[in-house]
């Protein structure tokens, strides 16, 4: 069996914290770097559920994308929710570790598992990370569509590749326009409309579109927005990570069982669609 320490070194490869922006908080939370390691558990959110499910599988290792403090604290007490997340990994014997913007930019990242769910041919990154000699890390995919569909059907491609929300899939732009070649970038997607403008593509696949950035981006050009989830759009992310360090373990004969939490922890619960019949 591993050792914390063992397997941290491994994540490190895969999502060196460095690369990580400078206002991200990455790397492990909480964790003994001599524990044993033999389950792991991969989720989106450091949130008590995901806490509660490690516990449920016996994991001693949580990685999440979101940190659970992206800014400094000055408690973890267990009277505040994060606090609470603490003791409850610390009480199990659970370590937490976090790949976030480093995971973004990372080859294979965040985007990648994004155009991987649904089947996209990964073209180039949207934002090439300038320090790659291969051209391939950086922020947002662009990516080729085998076949043309309108921006209704790879919109309704989305909503059926991505795992369900409440929010499921939402478009701004004309349903019947062709759509070639797509931009897709995991989370939140706005401040990277001008790039995406530039690289001239059909449609934009992201998350958190908010108003304005949206009714500007349409008004100015025919681009297609695709608007999903930002738990759904990271969520494909975990399922390749945990295929990347389940090839780890087997490379270095360690045996561990990784998971990927099914669990929904998009904060928006319920939808109703405006102007339906009661
Ligand atoms: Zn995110």
């Amino acid at each position: 069996m591993p050792r914390l320490s063992e397997v941290l070194t491994a994540l490190d490869v895969l999502w060196p914290a460095e690369r990580a922006e400078e206002w991200d908080a990455v790397g492990t939370v909480c964790g003994d770097p001599d524990a044993g390691i033999s389950r792991v558990l991969f989720a989106v959110d450091p949130v008590q559920e995901i806490a509660d499910e490690a516990i449920e599988l016996g994991a001693q290792l949580i990685v999440t994308h979101h940190p659970l403090y992206l800014r400094g604290t000055t408690t973890v007490a267990a009277s505040t929710f994060k606090g609470r997340v603490v003791h409850t990994l610390i009480k199990h014997d659970i370590a937490l570790h976090v790949a976030h913007t480093n995971a973004d930019t990372a080859d294979p990242g965040v985007s990648d598992a994004l155009a991987g769910a649904l089947d996209l041919r990964v073209v180039r990154p949207l934002v090439p990370d300038a320090t790659d000699p291969h051209g391939r890390r950086g922020l947002g995919r662009v990516c080729e569509l085998d076949h043309p569909e309108t921006l209704g059907e790879f919109a309704a491609r989305a909503a059926k590749r991505l795992p369900p929300t409440a929010q499921g899939v939402r478009i701004a732009g004309d349903p019947d326009a062709l759509v070639r070649t797509v931009a897709v970038s995991g989370g939140s997607g706005d401040s990277l409309l001008d790039v995406v403008r530039a690289a001239d593509v059909d449609a934009y696949l992201t998350a958190d579109l908010r108003h304005h950035p949206a009714s500007e981006a349409v008004q100015q050009s025919p681009l297609g927005l695709v608007d999903a989830a930002h738990w759904a759009t990271e969520w494909p992310w975990c399922e390749q990570a945990a295929a990347q360090l389940d090839e780890i373990s087997d490379r270095h004969g360690w045996g561990l069982r990784v998971h990927v939490s099914p669990t929904v922890t998009d904060p928006w619960s319920s939808h109703h669609t405006s102007g339906a019949p009661n």
